[in-house]
């Protein structure tokens, strides 16, 4: 087992952006591990433009930007340990399994920047029959743009977020034909001017408010998809299916091995600091939430190494309140407040659920101490204000949203 004194579990925007800012305040004893064979993170297979513009003052791709920050990494000597998997944390022991066997680590301080994944068929609840060609955007992007492969040549899209219209463009990029895109909720889950592009100018039908009854088989090979809206049942032919969205941070290792899990981030719960409850462990990037925009978790990242190292040299521990949210929310952070650091004027940063008008009430103690008029969106994070009242330990933090009537 190895002493270290900094580990960083994921070589994303997050984690990359985390090193090289320690790095520059002077901390060389750190270790990057990734379990890819390549430093990046998930950008490296959006192959499209669309990054690097607040970090790098530059339109970059995916590949492209993933590539300007792991050539960074690698300028400054940081050591990144790729295809290195972390599959155990115990007593603050780190287990990775890499091609060289089970390698530990224990450090004293821990970076989880294991960002998120979408929400793939399995945890759905869809039923039907198995087939490879049921897949997530991130699987087609990496066929897209990695392996350059046609997985299949009709496809299906599963939800309507701003992600699904980027596996629109990766089917296109390798020739398949996009049947349709289907979505469970009355209207589209990003931007309403994007159904009537996708309608008018790429001829792709929308439908939403239509539940997706089966995937139909033969031989593991798709044939169809039955929807149903209304009761009406329809199918529609492909021979493909690709669920989009539902973003979820890579976390089941996080919920095995810590007991302050928040189920609604389904991440640790996290101070403003981006600090955990446990000694010395922080999370950031997408492992605190759903997917936000690469440059958030750079800038994230950034922020937190300045944490990591008031950590390091003055010990700070947390003097911790907890935020408890209610059902509407999809997610929000911190989850926590330190009490000893500066709130500057804000409490959290949250999604609901569904489209909605009305208020967001914050309660201290029972105690209605703020509300926050919104016209929400599931894809706008909303930031929710702080009043300077004084908090103490023990206190109890509550957001409720009620819709207009
Ligand atoms: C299809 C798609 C299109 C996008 N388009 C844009 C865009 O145009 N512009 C934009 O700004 N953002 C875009 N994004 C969002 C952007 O990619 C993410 O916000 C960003 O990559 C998140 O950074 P991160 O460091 O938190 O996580 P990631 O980039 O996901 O990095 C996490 C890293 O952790 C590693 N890891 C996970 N678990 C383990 C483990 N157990 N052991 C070791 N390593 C592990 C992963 O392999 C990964 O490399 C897009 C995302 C997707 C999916």
């Amino acid at each position: 087992m190895v002493d270290i004194n900094i580990a960083i579990i994921g070589a994303g925007p997050a984690g990359l952006s985390a090193a090289l800012e320690l790095k520059k305040l002077g901390f060389d004893d750190l270790v990057v591990f990734e379990r890819e064979d390549e430093a990046g993170g998930t950008p490296r297979h959006c192959g499209h433009l669309g990054f690097g513009m607040f970090e790098f003052k530059q339109v970059l791709s995916g590949p492209n930007y993933a590539k300007k920050l792991a050539e960074k990494a690698a300028q400054k000597g940081i050591n990144v340990q790729l295809k290195s998997t972390l599959v155990k944390v115990e007593d603050g022991i780190l287990t990775f399994s890499t091609p060289e066997g089970v390698k530990q680590y224990k450090p004293t301080c821990t970076l989880f920047a294991l960002g998120a994944r979408e929400t793939p068929r399995s945890d759905r609840l869809v039923s039907g029959g198995r087939s490879p060609n049921i897949i997530t955007t991130g699987t087609l992007q990496r066929f897209a743009y990695l392996q350059k492969i046609k997985p299949f040549e009709k496809a299906v899209i599963v939800g309507s977020e701003i992600v699904s219209f980027s596996a629109i463009m990766s089917a296109k990029h390798l020739g398949i034909k996009v049947e349709a895109m289907i979505e469970e909720k009355e209207q589209i889950e990003s931007f309403c001017l994007l159904k009537y592009i996708t309608k008018l100018f790429l001829n792709i039908p929308v439908y939403t408010g239509v539940k997706l009854e089966n995937i139909n088989t033969q031989d593991k090979a798709v044939q169809s998809l039955t929807i149903s809206k209304d009761g009406k049942k329809e199918d529609i032919a492909c021979d493909g299916v690709i669920f989009t969205g539902k973003f979820t941070p890579e976390s089941s290792m996080l919920q095995k091995s810590f007991v302050d899990f928040n189920t609604q981030n389904s991440s640790l719960n996290i101070t403003q600091n981006f600090q955990s409850s446990s000694d010395g462990v922080f999370v950031a990037g997408n492992a605190t939430r759903g997917a936000l925009a690469a440059f958030r978790c750079y800038f994230e990242g950034k922020k937190v190494a300045s944490k990591i190292k008031d950590y390091l040299n003055f010990k700070h521990t947390p003097k911790i309140i907890k935020i408890e949210a209610d059902e509407n929310v999809s997610w929000y952070y911190p989850t926590m407040l330190d009490i000893k650091s500066p709130l500057e004027g804000h409490l959290t940063t949250l999604r609901l659920k569904n489209r909605a008008k009305g208020a967001i009430k914050i309660y201290l103690n029972d105690r209605l101490v703020g509300t926050k008029k919104v016209w929400a969106f599931p894809f706008i994070s909303i930031s929710i204000p702080w009043k300077d009242i004084e908090l103490k330990e023990k206190d109890n933090i509550r957001l409720e949203f009620s819709a207009d009537s």
